[in-house]
């Protein structure tokens, strides 16, 4: 597989990120596949080596797999070019770089191996310097596919959630109200919302400052987000005002959580300078049994009506929506 300039006299791994990098090494020739190992473990890839076509497409599509792939071109089971076409269709994340070794020198064949998926190519024999150098090349890309993921995260995060208090925005907790309306229809199973609003906000934004009520918004929302379980959703759907989405939670368990969350708000003291200030809190709750569905549109008209009873009854109380008496 190697030539005689294979001789690599560097003994030091290549880098760090070499170092902790898995690297699959599916080669049929236990020769070739031997001095694959040694070299590559002597450059400080972590190998995992496998002579058979079918084990190295399970190992690609496990957990964690390698993101650095040497295949040969042939091998039992399933060949190296199959093996291309195979990942690329299934589209897994993250990206897999694939180098296909081969004995074939025909030009077609270089063009069927990079049609079918493979990043690079090199022809048997090769020199242990070439492959390092692709290797390296390789690992390049893997990197810049990793930053392009991070960053492709960060905007996802950017366009679906509340910069100030890290929640859902307004049209993140209105796509997730849909989205659990339409499942609980399927299931089908209750569904509750609540509408809350902080109290006499403005007045705190008067007294105190605009950033000591910014801290009030960030405390108020970490108090909801810990009091709800983990499959209910929070976002903040306007200036101070929250929706929250309770899957499979009928008419009485949402107003016990609103309660729990009225309590554990008007107990929260924020420390603003030398002060500590508290806030209330203003919750209507509706809810959609699975006898009696609801849109969105009419869930929302009948937590905001609830919303505005609980203001008008004096506020720091929950309300639940009249139609929800039914639901019970
Ligand atoms: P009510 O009890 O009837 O709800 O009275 P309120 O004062 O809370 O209601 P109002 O709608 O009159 O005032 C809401 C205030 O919330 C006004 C607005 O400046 C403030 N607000 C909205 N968004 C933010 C924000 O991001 N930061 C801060 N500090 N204040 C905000
Ligand atoms: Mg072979
Ligand atoms: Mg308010
Ligand atoms: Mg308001």
């Amino acid at each position: 597989m190697f030539t005689c300039e294979a001789a690599d006299t560097s003994s030091e791994p290549q880098s760090n990120a070499a170092k902790s990098m898995k690297i699959l090494a599916a080669e049929d020739n236990p020769i070739s596949q031997s001095v694959l190992r040694s070299m590559l473990t002597k450059w400080g890839y972590e190998v995992i080596a496998t002579g058979d076509g079918n084990e190295a497409w399970h190992i690609l599509q496990s957990k964690d797999a390698p993101r650095i792939a040497i295949l040969d071109w042939m091998m039992p089971g399933r060949d190296g070019v199959e093996l291309c076409r195979n990942l690329r269709a299934s589209g897994i994340e993250p990206y897999t770089y694939i180098l296909l070794v081969t004995a074939r020198t025909d030009s077609k064949d270089l063009v069927e191996a990079m049609d079918a998926g493979a990043d690079d190519y090199l022809k048997k024999p090769f020199s242990a310097l070439e492959l390092r150098a692709r290797l390296r090349a390789g690992q390049r890309i893997i990197e810049l596919q990793e930053q392009l993921l991070i960053a492709r995260e960060a905007l996802r995060m950017r366009a679906t959630h509340d910069g100030l208090t890290g929640l859902l925005n307004r049209s993140a907790i209105m796509e997730t109200l849909r989205a659990e309306l339409e499942r609980s229809a399927r299931e089908p199973k209750a569904l509750s919302i609540l509408m809350l609003d902080l109290d006499r906000f403005k007045q705190i934004n008067d007294t105190y400052g605009h950033l000591a009520g910014d801290a009030i918004l960030r405390e108020a929302s970490a108090r909801m987000k810990a009091t709800v379980r983990s499959y209910d959703s929070v976002g903040r759907y306007g200036g101070e005002e929250f929706l929250l989405v309770l899957p499979g939670c009928n008419s009485v368990g949402a107003l016990a959580l609103s309660e729990r969350i009225r309590q554990c708000i008007a107990a929260t003291r924020v420390p603003i300078g030398e002060q500590e200030i508290t806030v209330t809190c203003s919750i209507g709750c509706a809810s959609q049994s699975a006898e009696i569905p609801c849109d969105a549109d009419s869930l929302l008209r009948l937590a905001d009506r609830a919303l505005y009873d609980a203001k008008n009854n004096g506020r720091n109380r929950v309300e639940p929506a009249g139609a929800v008496l039914l639901n019970l």
